[in-house]
Protein backbone atom coordinates (compact mmCIF):
# COMPACT_ATOMS: atom_id res chain seq x y z
CA UNK A 1 0.00 0.00 0.00
CA UNK A 2 2.98 2.30 0.70
CA UNK A 3 4.29 2.35 -3.41
CA UNK A 4 3.45 5.51 -3.88
CA UNK A 5 6.31 6.55 -0.98
CA UNK A 6 8.95 4.86 -3.19
CA UNK A 7 10.43 6.90 -6.51
CA UNK A 8 9.83 9.70 -5.01
CA UNK A 9 11.46 13.00 -6.44
CA UNK A 10 14.89 14.13 -5.16
CA UNK A 11 13.33 17.11 -3.22
CA UNK A 12 12.05 14.48 -0.76
CA UNK A 13 14.71 11.99 -0.63
CA UNK A 14 16.27 13.48 2.47
CA UNK A 15 13.16 12.20 4.38
CA UNK A 16 14.39 8.93 4.02
CA UNK A 17 11.14 7.53 3.89
CA UNK A 18 11.68 4.23 2.50
CA UNK A 19 13.72 3.70 5.39
CA UNK A 20 11.26 4.10 8.35
CA UNK A 21 9.36 1.41 9.66
CA UNK A 22 6.10 0.00 7.92
CA UNK A 23 4.12 1.17 10.41
CA UNK A 24 5.17 4.70 10.02
CA UNK A 25 4.98 4.89 6.37
CA UNK A 26 1.69 3.35 6.37
CA UNK A 27 0.50 6.54 8.57
CA UNK A 28 2.80 9.28 6.36
CA UNK A 29 0.45 7.49 3.35
CA UNK A 30 -2.80 7.55 4.61
CA UNK A 31 -2.13 11.56 5.85
CA UNK A 32 -0.67 12.29 2.42
CA UNK A 33 -3.83 10.69 0.49
CA UNK A 34 -5.98 13.17 2.59
CA UNK A 35 -4.07 16.29 1.84
CA UNK A 36 -5.53 18.25 -0.72
CA UNK A 37 -2.78 18.27 -2.84
CA UNK A 38 -2.41 21.90 -3.26
CA UNK A 39 1.42 22.33 -2.42
CA UNK A 40 0.67 25.43 -0.99
CA UNK A 41 2.36 25.58 1.50
CA UNK A 42 0.39 27.56 4.25
CA UNK A 43 1.00 24.12 6.94
CA UNK A 44 4.67 25.85 6.87
CA UNK A 45 6.29 23.66 4.66
CA UNK A 46 7.00 25.20 0.99
CA UNK A 47 7.38 21.83 -0.78
CA UNK A 48 4.27 20.31 -0.08
CA UNK A 49 1.79 18.34 1.00
CA UNK A 50 4.31 14.92 1.56
CA UNK A 51 6.16 16.55 3.80
CA UNK A 52 3.46 17.89 6.18
CA UNK A 53 2.47 14.25 6.39
CA UNK A 54 5.97 12.96 7.10
CA UNK A 55 6.16 16.11 10.21
CA UNK A 56 2.70 14.57 11.52
CA UNK A 57 4.00 11.37 12.02
CA UNK A 58 7.97 12.00 12.52
CA UNK A 59 7.88 15.47 13.96
CA UNK A 60 4.83 15.00 16.14
CA UNK A 61 3.73 17.87 14.09
CA UNK A 62 -0.02 19.42 14.71
CA UNK A 63 -2.53 18.14 12.98
CA UNK A 64 -4.43 21.11 12.49
CA UNK A 65 -2.64 22.84 10.08
CA UNK A 66 -3.61 22.25 6.87
CA UNK A 67 -5.80 25.39 5.74
CA UNK A 68 -7.07 23.93 2.49
CA UNK A 69 -8.16 20.99 4.17
CA UNK A 70 -10.33 22.63 6.72
CA UNK A 71 -12.12 21.14 9.61
CA UNK A 72 -12.51 17.68 7.89
CA UNK A 73 -9.03 16.91 6.64
CA UNK A 74 -7.67 17.89 10.32
CA UNK A 75 -10.41 15.29 11.85
CA UNK A 76 -9.08 12.51 9.64
CA UNK A 77 -5.87 13.09 10.32
CA UNK A 78 -6.41 13.49 13.91
CA UNK A 79 -8.39 10.23 13.74
CA UNK A 80 -5.16 8.54 11.88
CA UNK A 81 -2.50 9.44 14.74
CA UNK A 82 -5.32 8.94 17.39
CA UNK A 83 -4.96 12.12 19.07
CA UNK A 84 -7.96 14.53 19.67
CA UNK A 85 -8.92 16.85 16.74
CA UNK A 86 -8.35 20.17 17.66
CA UNK A 87 -9.69 23.44 15.61
CA UNK A 88 -8.23 23.61 12.20
CA UNK A 89 -6.31 26.26 10.88
CA UNK A 90 -8.40 29.55 9.66
CA UNK A 91 -8.57 30.27 5.81
CA UNK A 92 -9.27 33.73 4.64
CA UNK A 93 -11.93 31.74 2.65
CA UNK A 94 -15.24 31.10 3.83
CA UNK A 95 -16.59 27.84 4.88
CA UNK A 96 -18.16 26.05 1.62
CA UNK A 97 -21.20 24.53 3.33
CA UNK A 98 -21.96 22.10 0.63
CA UNK A 99 -17.75 20.74 1.54
CA UNK A 100 -17.17 21.53 5.01
CA UNK A 101 -13.75 22.55 3.82
CA UNK A 102 -12.89 26.39 3.07
CA UNK A 103 -14.29 27.84 -0.30
CA UNK A 104 -12.64 26.70 -3.74
CA UNK A 105 -11.07 29.49 -5.85
CA UNK A 106 -9.14 29.42 -9.20
CA UNK A 107 -6.70 32.26 -10.38
CA UNK A 108 -7.53 33.96 -13.35
CA UNK A 109 -5.42 36.32 -15.43
CA UNK A 110 -6.18 39.89 -16.90
CA UNK A 111 -5.52 38.92 -20.43
CA UNK A 112 -5.13 43.05 -20.52
CA UNK A 113 -2.72 43.66 -18.32
CA UNK A 114 -0.32 40.63 -18.46
CA UNK A 115 2.97 41.58 -20.02
CA UNK A 116 4.13 38.21 -20.60
CA UNK A 117 7.06 38.25 -18.57
CA UNK A 118 6.62 34.37 -17.69
CA UNK A 119 7.50 35.38 -13.79
CA UNK A 120 4.21 33.58 -12.67
CA UNK A 121 5.05 30.17 -14.37
CA UNK A 122 7.53 28.36 -12.40
CA UNK A 123 5.97 29.18 -9.15
CA UNK A 124 3.31 27.14 -10.19
CA UNK A 125 3.00 24.06 -8.89
CA UNK A 126 1.06 21.90 -11.37
CA UNK A 127 2.23 23.44 -14.35
CA UNK A 128 -1.29 25.07 -14.76
CA UNK A 129 0.13 27.86 -16.65
CA UNK A 130 0.56 28.17 -20.06
CA UNK A 131 2.25 31.13 -22.19
CA UNK A 132 5.24 32.27 -24.01
CA UNK A 133 7.84 35.45 -23.13
CA UNK A 134 6.27 38.84 -24.61
CA UNK A 135 2.70 37.27 -25.05
CA UNK A 136 -0.48 37.06 -22.61
CA UNK A 137 -0.56 33.74 -20.22
CA UNK A 138 -3.34 32.15 -19.47
CA UNK A 139 -4.23 29.51 -16.30
CA UNK A 140 -5.65 25.76 -17.32
CA UNK A 141 -9.13 26.11 -15.16
CA UNK A 142 -9.39 22.39 -14.87
CA UNK A 143 -5.46 22.05 -13.17
CA UNK A 144 -5.68 25.20 -10.83
CA UNK A 145 -5.94 24.71 -7.51
CA UNK A 146 -6.20 27.97 -6.43
CA UNK A 147 -2.74 27.81 -4.30
CA UNK A 148 -2.05 31.29 -4.65
CA UNK A 149 1.63 30.70 -5.33
CA UNK A 150 1.11 32.28 -8.70
CA UNK A 151 0.20 35.32 -7.57
CA UNK A 152 3.73 36.99 -5.59
CA UNK A 153 5.87 36.63 -8.49
CA UNK A 154 3.47 39.06 -11.01
CA UNK A 155 5.27 42.04 -11.25
CA UNK A 156 1.29 43.83 -12.59
CA UNK A 157 -0.40 42.08 -10.02
CA UNK A 158 -2.91 40.75 -12.78
CA UNK A 159 -3.39 37.49 -11.39
CA UNK A 160 -6.56 36.86 -9.00
CA UNK A 161 -8.61 34.40 -7.71
CA UNK A 162 -12.14 33.82 -7.85
CA UNK A 163 -14.64 31.45 -6.28
CA UNK A 164 -15.06 28.23 -8.17
CA UNK A 165 -18.04 25.84 -7.08
CA UNK A 166 -16.10 22.57 -6.43
CA UNK A 167 -17.81 20.16 -4.67
CA UNK A 168 -16.74 16.59 -5.55
CA UNK A 169 -18.01 13.25 -3.71
CA UNK A 170 -15.16 11.59 -1.89
CA UNK A 171 -13.72 9.14 -4.48
CA UNK A 172 -13.49 11.79 -7.44
CA UNK A 173 -11.99 13.70 -4.83
CA UNK A 174 -9.20 11.50 -4.20
CA UNK A 175 -8.67 10.96 -8.04
CA UNK A 176 -8.13 14.72 -8.37
CA UNK A 177 -5.88 14.51 -5.55
CA UNK A 178 -3.69 11.63 -6.89
CA UNK A 179 -3.65 13.27 -10.04
CA UNK A 180 -2.37 16.67 -8.75
CA UNK A 181 0.13 14.48 -6.52
CA UNK A 182 1.47 13.23 -9.90
CA UNK A 183 1.65 16.45 -11.63
CA UNK A 184 3.41 18.13 -8.86
CA UNK A 185 6.14 15.25 -8.96
CA UNK A 186 6.34 15.17 -12.87
CA UNK A 187 6.87 19.18 -11.94
CA UNK A 188 9.96 18.61 -9.42
CA UNK A 189 11.11 16.09 -11.73
CA UNK A 190 11.40 18.12 -14.69
CA UNK A 191 12.53 20.93 -12.65
CA UNK A 192 15.67 18.74 -11.03
CA UNK A 193 16.35 18.06 -14.45
CA UNK A 194 16.68 21.02 -15.75
CA UNK A 195 18.58 22.23 -12.80
CA UNK A 196 21.67 19.15 -13.46
CA UNK A 197 21.44 20.32 -17.46
CA UNK A 198 22.43 23.73 -16.31
CA UNK A 199 19.02 25.12 -18.36
CA UNK A 200 17.13 26.75 -15.53
CA UNK A 201 18.38 29.30 -13.13
CA UNK A 202 17.14 29.36 -9.50
CA UNK A 203 13.66 31.51 -9.05
CA UNK A 204 12.28 30.52 -5.99
CA UNK A 205 12.37 28.52 -2.56
CA UNK A 206 11.26 25.03 -3.61
CA UNK A 207 13.50 25.04 -6.47
CA UNK A 208 16.44 26.23 -4.18
CA UNK A 209 15.89 23.09 -2.02
CA UNK A 210 15.94 21.23 -4.95
CA UNK A 211 19.38 22.54 -5.80
CA UNK A 212 20.33 21.63 -2.54
CA UNK A 213 19.10 18.03 -2.72
CA UNK A 214 20.90 17.93 -5.99
CA UNK A 215 24.02 18.82 -4.87
CA UNK A 216 23.78 16.96 -1.50
CA UNK A 217 23.77 20.23 0.89
CA UNK A 218 20.89 20.36 3.38
CA UNK A 219 18.73 23.05 4.18
CA UNK A 220 19.52 24.44 7.56
CA UNK A 221 15.90 25.79 9.83
CA UNK A 222 17.48 29.59 9.06
CA UNK A 223 16.97 28.66 5.35
CA UNK A 224 13.69 27.17 5.86
CA UNK A 225 12.89 30.76 7.80
CA UNK A 226 14.28 32.48 5.75
CA UNK A 227 12.60 30.74 2.11
CA UNK A 228 8.98 31.04 4.35
CA UNK A 229 9.27 34.78 5.42
CA UNK A 230 10.44 35.38 1.78
CA UNK A 231 7.26 33.54 0.56
CA UNK A 232 4.77 35.42 3.48
CA UNK A 233 6.71 38.59 2.44
CA UNK A 234 5.70 38.62 -1.01
CA UNK A 235 2.34 37.84 -0.35
CA UNK A 236 1.85 40.59 1.70
CA UNK A 237 3.27 43.05 -0.55
CA UNK A 238 0.57 41.92 -3.12
CA UNK A 239 -1.91 42.32 -0.59
CA UNK A 240 -0.67 46.06 0.16
CA UNK A 241 -0.79 46.57 -3.47
CA UNK A 242 -4.09 45.33 -3.98
CA UNK A 243 -5.93 47.67 -1.12
CA UNK A 244 -3.85 50.82 -1.82
CA UNK A 245 -5.66 50.31 -5.70
CA UNK A 246 -8.73 49.99 -3.89
CA UNK A 247 -8.17 52.42 -1.60
CA UNK A 248 -7.41 54.98 -4.08
CA UNK A 249 -10.63 54.59 -6.21
CA UNK A 250 -12.79 54.68 -3.13
CA UNK A 251 -12.26 54.94 0.82
CA UNK A 252 -13.20 52.53 2.96
CA UNK A 253 -12.41 52.57 6.86
CA UNK A 254 -12.29 48.56 6.91
CA UNK A 255 -10.16 47.92 3.78
CA UNK A 256 -7.93 50.92 5.50
CA UNK A 257 -7.77 48.81 8.72
CA UNK A 258 -6.60 46.12 6.64
CA UNK A 259 -4.08 47.80 5.12
CA UNK A 260 -2.29 49.26 8.39
CA UNK A 261 -2.33 45.66 9.87
CA UNK A 262 -0.88 44.33 6.54
CA UNK A 263 1.66 47.27 6.94
CA UNK A 264 2.61 46.57 10.31
CA UNK A 265 2.68 42.96 9.54
CA UNK A 266 5.02 43.63 6.50
CA UNK A 267 7.47 45.72 9.10
CA UNK A 268 8.00 43.11 11.96
CA UNK A 269 8.87 40.48 9.44
CA UNK A 270 10.78 42.47 7.32
CA UNK A 271 13.05 43.59 10.31
CA UNK A 272 15.98 41.28 10.65
S1 LIG B 1 -2.53 21.63 0.82
FE1 LIG B 1 -1.13 23.25 1.45
S2 LIG B 1 -1.46 23.46 3.66
FE2 LIG B 1 -2.39 21.50 3.04
S3 LIG B 1 -0.75 20.02 3.42
FE3 LIG B 1 -0.61 20.62 1.27
S4 LIG B 1 0.91 22.26 1.29
FE4 LIG B 1 0.24 22.02 3.39
S1 LIG C 1 -2.24 28.80 -11.58
FE1 LIG C 1 -1.58 29.86 -9.70
S2 LIG C 1 -3.16 29.43 -8.20
FE2 LIG C 1 -3.46 27.98 -9.90
S3 LIG C 1 -2.32 26.15 -9.26
FE3 LIG C 1 -0.92 27.38 -10.48
S4 LIG C 1 0.20 28.67 -9.00
FE4 LIG C 1 -1.61 27.82 -7.95
S1 LIG D 1 3.68 37.02 -13.99
FE1 LIG D 1 1.86 38.28 -14.48
S2 LIG D 1 2.52 39.58 -16.18
FE2 LIG D 1 4.03 37.94 -16.02
S3 LIG D 1 3.27 36.38 -17.48
FE3 LIG D 1 2.43 35.85 -15.47
S4 LIG D 1 0.42 36.82 -15.41
FE4 LIG D 1 1.54 37.77 -17.11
Amino acid sequence: MTDRLTNLPILFHELNIHRLPDDKKIKIHQIDEQLPQTQCGLCGHIDGCLPYAYGIVMNGEATNLCVPGGQITTNIISHIMNVPAPTATPSKWATDPTTQRPHAVRAIINEDECIGCTKCIPACPVDAIIGTAKHMHTIITDLCTGCELCLPPCPVDCITLIKYPHAPDDATRQKEQEHLRHRYHHHLNRVAKNMTDGTKPVVNAVESAITNAITGETISPMEQNFAKNTIELAKIRTQIKKLTKQLTTKDNPQLRTELEILQTKLQQLDTP
